[in-house]
């Protein structure tokens, strides 16, 4: 039984309830520490998982921990091969599997292409995890129509054609899963971020109207809305405004892509069965 493991019979003992379970299957063991040992959980069991943009960041987290939990993981990237690849040798080193596919999200008939072909090469898209994202801040009278443009198209009509390719299969197989990652910035807005915000808020109504056309089906479609993580999108924001949010979080730090991926893995698996149409926030407090 590996340490994280240990942590969680620390708290609960010999009890064996289903809180129990979840813990030792999503809150024992970090992802760090991700081993060979519990792979063998196998909550997901060789199910083709899809996250877009895994090449670093909060993408990179999911797409480890959903081969954490068994499945078989599509790393999707535009640019930097090699950070995908990085990706893909950890999870394969760590007993895992995963497969590098390239294409651009916001290039409508590239990326439906790309998501035919995972499902020929690894068969259908059980879990599809709408990831990428980009920004392109500017106050509202400032910004450009090609600033928001770029940031829907990325954000937020990726989504309709990423999804429309992958949910066929799921409602052929009776089961499907799909998590669009939201902002807590499409929940209150921000300033320099209408292009964003419309974005993230936009997932948010997609995920609420696409939960209803599906629950029937065994498809759940949820969001998740991470406050501040640390990742190379808030690696340019100014240390005084980041001390500034932290004063303002009740956590009183910013998150880990880690801890969004928890909440990702938990709504990718079976015990997720009955949330649907939800947002969940991942936000150390900041907005309740
Ligand atoms: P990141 O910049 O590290 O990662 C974004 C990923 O999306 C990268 O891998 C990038 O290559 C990929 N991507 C961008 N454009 C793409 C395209 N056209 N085709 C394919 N992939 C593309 O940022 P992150 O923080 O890891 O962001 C991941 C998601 O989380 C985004 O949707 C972001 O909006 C959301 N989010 C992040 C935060 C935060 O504080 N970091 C907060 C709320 C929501």
């Amino acid at each position: 039984m590996g340490s994280g493991h240990a942590r969680v019979d620390d708290i609960y003992g010999t009890w064996s309830g289903p809180i129990k379970q979840l813990c030792l299957t999503f809150g024992g063991a970090p992802v760090q520490s991700f081993t060979k040992r519990n792979i063998m959980s196998a909550i997901l069991e060789n199910k083709v998982c899809l996250v877009t943009g895994a090449g670093r960041g909060i993408g990179r987290a999911i797409a480890i921990a959903l081969a954490q939990a068994g499945g078989h993981v599509a790393i999707n990237y535009n640019r930097s091969e090699a950070e995908a690849n990085a990706v893909k040798t950890f999870i394969e080193g760590a007993g895992g599997k995963a497969t590098l596919y390239q294409g651009n999200v916001s290039d409508s008939f590239n990326i439906r292409g790309v998501v035919e072909k995972i499902s020929g090469d690894l068969g259908p898209i059980a879990v599809l995890i709408n990831n990428a994202g980009i920004t392109r801040d500017k106050s509202f009278l400032k910004m450009t129509k090609e600033q928001w443009d770029e940031v829907i198209d990325v954000n937020l009509s990726s989504t309709f054609d990423v999804t429309q390719a992958a949910l066929p299969g799921m409602l052929d197989a009776g089961w499907g899963r799909i998590v669009n990652i939201s902002s807590i910035v499409g929940l209150k807005g921000n300033f320099g971020q209408t292009n964003y915000s419309a974005s993230k808020g936009g997932l948010i109504s997609f995920t609420k109207s696409l939960a209803i056309e599906t629950a029937r089906k065994g498809v759940t479609v949820n969001a998740v809305a991470p406050g501040f993580i640390e990742t190379d999108m808030t690696r340019d924001i100014p240390q005084k405004v980041i001390d500034y949010v932290n004063s303002l979080t009740p956590a009183g730090r910013m998150g880990t892509a880690e801890e969004v991926a928890s909440a990702v893995a938990f709504l990718a698996s079976p015990a997720a069965s009955y949330i649907t149409g939800q947002v969940i926030s991942v936000n150390g407090g900041l907005y309740m």
